[in-house]
């Protein structure tokens, strides 16, 4: 294990920029650990292709690679123009015609399809169109029409995104279009499935419910891009397995100025309720079209790392962007660097807030060894990732390779911070061989060298899910040969 291992994962989006031949491999080797496709463009066929080019390469170069389906919720759009653009000037007026049928649109008013609109807004109130290039204000509305002052001189083009200023727009989360996501999400096997504009808990069961129901066990990713998902936080990280700081959304709704903060906040919620977060957007966002990052890019994604997030997100950069790979090379270096000038404390809070699981409480216990002993790495036996998903969460001073015989499991374990996950079946083998041909394995494979100290913790039955109950303290001895360990 000469060469440092990264202990923050990357997740790429793949795209058009993705698609021409050997990208994604050239990706995997720059370091990607899990991909995105997002839902918001493309087919069924195109993400299919992707997917089965992601698994082709990862199969032949025994990698354990992630599959994240991002579905677009509902964004609220204006519809079209009759020039398909128009330029607005500060001060003129603009009206929203929320009606179906309403006409293209002018330099005066353009439709807007969702029909709430009108109930939803009043005067006073701040649009956002475009990400924010173009600010609106509401001055009055008059049945299905709102009136509105423009703030800001720009060019307005068809099906632009609309937010409001301090969020609220009440659009549910899941849209048909979700619901059938969610089924084609499902036949293609992926491991994540993400929810956007979500709002409260009940948007993240409803999709897991849709999901199961559709045959798919994805963990749900929790998008916290508007301001009641702010509001309902807590309960949000509760019901999902993994959150993402989505500060594209975010950022519109609730004001640039607040992210730093929320960052923080959400990334500190997430790890201390056992639950994973990805942090997303416009990371190394000047890589759309240059070579090397911007220093303010760099400082962004460090200090997300330095925040605590598990995994960094590339959108556009990798998507559709002039320089993927180049991208992902940045990233990890950045990661690497962040890492090895900051260490995270390990974190015994969960400890002193009493601990409810065999699980928890082995992975607590490693814990504290690796504080006090020196050791190299955390060999976690696990059959569903749960003792992994604890050692990740306390910020282990070792790295944790956590083996599995199953393969979803080992691509759940790709996004989770300081994890490595490694095929290993241990059927037929009582507990304690099984820790040894573990290690010798990791020794074999190059990951541990004579003379590394270990914890392997696993279960007494190997074939339970979350029966973890033991540790072992081993030694990789001459030839790989495992012993005890004794003498500290
Ligand atoms: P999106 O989500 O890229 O799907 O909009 C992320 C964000 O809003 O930051
Ligand atoms: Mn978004």
């Amino acid at each position: 294990m000469s060469q440092a291992l990264r202990r923050t994962k990357i997740l790429a989006t793949l795209g058009p920029a993705t698609d021409a031949p050997g990208v994604i491999e050239a990706l995997l080797d720059a370091g990607v650990n899990a991909v995105r496709l997002n839902f918001s463009h493309g087919n069924a066929d195109q993400h299919a292709r992707r997917i089965a080019a992601v698994r082709a390469v990862a199969a032949r170069t025994g990698r354990e690679i992630g599959v994240l389906a991002d579905l677009p919720g509902p964004k609220i759009r204006i519809e079209r123009f009759a020039e398909g653009r128009v330029s607005l000037k500060t001060g003129q007026g603009f009206a929203l015609v929320c009606r179906a049928d309403a006409p293209a649109g002018d330099a005066t008013q353009v439709g807007c399809s969702y029909l709430g609109l009108p109930g939803d807004v009043g005067p006073g109130d701040t649009l956002l169109l475009d990400d924010g290039l173009i600010a609106l204000r509401v001055r009055r509305v008059e049945g299905e029409v709102v009136h509105t002052e423009v703030l800001t001189d720009g060019v307005l083009s068809d099906r632009k995104g609309l937010n409001r200023l301090g969020g609220g727009l009440s659009l549910g989360a899941l849209t048909e279009e979700d619901r059938a996501h969610i089924r084609t999400a499902a036949r293609l096997g992926v491991d994540f499935i993400a929810v956007s504009f979500c709002r409260s808990a009940e948007d993240v069961e409803l999709a897991r419910r849709l999901a199961r129901e559709a045959g798919s066990e994805a963990q749900i990713v929790a998008k916290i891009e508007r301001a009641e998902a702010i509001d309902n936080l807590v309960e949000i990280v509760e019901a999902a397995e993994i959150v993402m700081v989505a500060r594209g959304d975010l950022g519109v709704e609730i004001g640039y100025a607040e992210l730093p903060g929320l960052q923080k906040t959400i990334i500190r919620e997430a790890v201390a309720r056992n639950r994973l977060v990805i942090t997303a957007t416009q990371m190394l966002q000047s890589m759309v079209d240059n070579p090397i990052p911007t220093r303010a890019e760099v400082l962004d994604v460090a200090n997300s790392v330095i925040d605590g997030t598990d995994a960094v997100m590339l959108s556009a950069e990798t998507a559709s962007g002039q320089y993927p790979v180049k991208a992902v090379e940045a990233m990890a270096q950045i990661c690497l660097g962040a890492e090895r000038q900051f260490r995270h404390d390990t974190d015994f809070e969960a400890a002193r807030r009493g601990l409810t699981r065999a699980d928890e409480a082995i992975a607590m216990a490693a814990m504290f060894l690796t504080e006090h002993i020196e050791l190299k790495a955390i060999v976690a036996l696990t059959e569903s990732g749960g003792t992994a998903r604890y050692l990740s969460r306390y910020r282990a001073a070792s790295p944790v390779f956590a083996l599995s015989r199953f393969d979803e499991a080992r691509r759940k374990m790709s996004l989770m911070r300081d994890v490595y996950p490694i095929h290993f079946d241990t059927r037929g083998l009582s507990p304690g061989v099984a820790a040894r041909s573990a290690a010798k394995q990791l020794h074999d494979l190059g990951l541990l060298a004579v003379g590394d100290r270990i914890i392997v913790t696993n279960g007494d039955s190997m074939e339970r899910r979350g029966a973890t109950n033991t540790l072992r303290l081993l030694e990789i001895g001459e030839g790989g040969h495992v012993e005890g360990l004794g003498e500290l």
